[in-house]
C-alpha cells in the first residue's frame, strides 16, 4: 500500500488541508491518507492551541465521509512536543509493509531541513510538498529525490484566519466542512476570551 501522512495542528481543519490531501492521493495513487493532529504543546502561552481532543474530533468529523481518509492519535497520545520523525516512526510501525508519503505545505517544507533529525525523516517517507497561496515553494536546498513538489488547486484558507473570523462573529461556512462549523459552535471554540481548554464529560 501507499499511505499518505498529513500532519497538522488542524486548529481547525479546513478545506485547504482536505484538497491538499486529496490531490496528493490522486497524484501518488495513495490507498489511504492518514491525518495526524499534533499533540498539545506542554508550554502554555497566550497563543495556546485548542485542546488536542477537540482538534482530533474536528479532524474525524471532517474526514468521515471519505473512505480513504483516516485519523491517527499517535501524536495526540504521545507526551511532549510533536516531532515529525516520531510521527513517521510510529506510522512505519503501524504500516510496516507500506510506503509512506508525508504531505506538507510550502510553508512547512521551507523549514524541513531544520526539523528534528531531518535525514532520518527522509529515510522513513517520501515528502510531497504542496503549493499554498502566499508561500513560494523553494526546494532547491532539499535532498535530491526526497521531495516532490505538486501543484494543488489554490485554497487561500488558513486556520489562523478561520479562528479570527469566528472570534469576530464572522461565518466560516464553506471554508471548513459543515460538521466542523457545527462542532466549533457546539463547543464554543475561538470565541473571545479563548477556547475551553478541556472537554467536559
Ligand atoms: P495555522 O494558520 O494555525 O498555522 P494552517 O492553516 O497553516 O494553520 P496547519 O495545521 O498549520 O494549518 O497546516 C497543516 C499542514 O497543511 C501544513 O503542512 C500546511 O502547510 C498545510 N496547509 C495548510 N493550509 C493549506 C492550504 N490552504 N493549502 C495547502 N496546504 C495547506
Ligand atoms: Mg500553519
Amino acid at each position: 500500500m501507499r499511505v499518505g501522512v498529513m500532519g497538522g495542528t488542524f486548529d481547525p481543519i479546513h478545506h485547504g488541508h482536505l484538497v491538499a490531501a486529496s490531490e496528493a492521493a490522486l497524484r501518488f495513487d495513495l490507498d489511504e491518507v492518514v491525518f495526524v493532529p499534533t499533540g498539545q504543546p506542554w508550554q502554555k502561552s497566550k497563543t495556546d492551541v485548542t485542546a488536542a481532543e477537540d482538534r482530533y474530533l474536528m479532524t474525524v468529523v471532517a474526514t468521515a465521509s471519505n473512505p480513504r481518509f483516516t485519523v491517527s492519535r499517535v501524536d495526540v497520545d504521545r507526551d511532549g512536543p510533536t516531532y515529525t520523525v516520531d510521527t513517521l516512526r510510529d506510522l512505519a510501525a503501524i504500516f510496516p509493509d507500506d510506503e509512506l508519503y508525508f504531505i506538507t505545505g510550502a510553508d512547512a517544507l521551507e523549514q524541513i531541513l531544520s526539523w528534528h533529525r531531518a535525514h532520518e525523516m527522509f529515510e522513513l517517507a517520501h515528502f510531497v510538498g504542496v503549493t499554498r497561496p502566499g508561500f513560494e515553494l523553494v526546494s532547491d536546498h532539499l535532498p535530491r529525490g526526497a521531495v516532490t513538489v505538486i501543484e494543488v488547486p489554490a485554497m487561500a484558507i488558513s486556520s489562523t484566519d478561520c479562528r479570527a473570523r469566528v472570534g469576530k462573529g464572522e461565518p466560516v461556512w464553506y471554508l471548513v466542512p459543515d460538521g466542523v462549523v457545527q462542532y466549533i459552535a457546539k463547543r464554543g471554540l475561538y470565541r473571545d476570551g479563548g477556547s475551553p481548554s478541556r472537554l467536559e464529560h
